[in-house]
């Protein structure tokens, strides 16, 4: 049978048709036409290491490519601006915001743009239904660029960060300067007032250079109660 992309119909009493959910249906039916193999690449590491960074780097390179990639971001982190991808040092690209509980929208953003490459940056922010999303983004063939937080301001594995990095095929740990001793960083430290947070402290408080910096493992502190 041939695809022919259009969307499905039901018929429904009183003899008319609607239409079931066509957006996700059509994006369904754009992503499915590929053939190329997917490839799922995942950069890590705290804040300040250079996420952004490379994930703009990579990005740009796509275009260079003359392939279309969409950049997008929970819109939860307002930091920079809503709709841009910006890495400490102030280089930026535009970025879709995508509601943090919707993580399904990048799927018919990525039919509607007709994308080769999905790059989404602060991954962690995102809840648990990021994974499937992007499973199917790498299924139907397109390459995926996941940057995010390893782990949070604790130590520990941040969201769903874990799961992808398992499920990638291939994984970036990058490493920022620890503020404190000049050896590289892994961890994030929350700061309040200056003093290291609790342990029992919200996972998710959006902040810059004012509250968090970058520290090896000798020098991150958390107040354990
Ligand atoms: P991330 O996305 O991982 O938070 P960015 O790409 O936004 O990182 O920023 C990386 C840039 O931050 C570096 O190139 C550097 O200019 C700057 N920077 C500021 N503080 C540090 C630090 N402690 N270690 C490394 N880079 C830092
Ligand atoms: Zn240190």
């Amino acid at each position: 049978m041939v695809n022919t992309g259009r969307s499905e119909s039901q018929p429904v009493a009183g003899g008319r048709e609607r239409v079931r959910s066509k957006r996700t249906r059509s994006a369904e039916a754009i992503l499915r036409t590929r053939k190329e193999a997917g490839y799922l690449e995942i950069i890590c590491g705290s804040m300040f290491s250079g996420k952004s960074e490379e994930l703009i780097r990579r990005a740009k390179r796509v275009v260079i490519a003359r392939k279309q990639v969409i950049v997008c971001k929970p819109s939860i982190d307002t930091r920079y601006g809503h709709r841009r991808v910006s890495s400490h040092d102030g280089n930026s690209l535009r970025a879709h915001p995508i509601d943090r509980s919707r993580p399904e929208d990048i799927l018919s953003l990525a039919a509607a743009k007709e994308a080769d490459v999905v790059a989404i940056d602060e991954a962690q922010f995102f809840g648990p239904e990021i994974v499937p999303v992007v499973q199917r983004l790498v299924e139907v063939g397109l390459r995926v660029i996941v940057a995010g937080l390893d782990m949070d301001f604790a130590g520990r594995p941040f969201g769903s960060m874990p799961t992808l990095m398992a499920l990638a095929d291939e994984v970036t740990k990058l490493k920022a300067i620890c503020v404190k001793c000049g050896e590289p960083a892994t961890f994030n430290q929350r700061l309040i007032n200056g003093r290291p947070a609790a342990i029992d402290d919200p996972i998710i408080v959006i902040g810059g250079r004012e509250s968090y910096e970058a520290r090896c493992r000798r020098c991150h502190e958390v107040l354990r109660k």
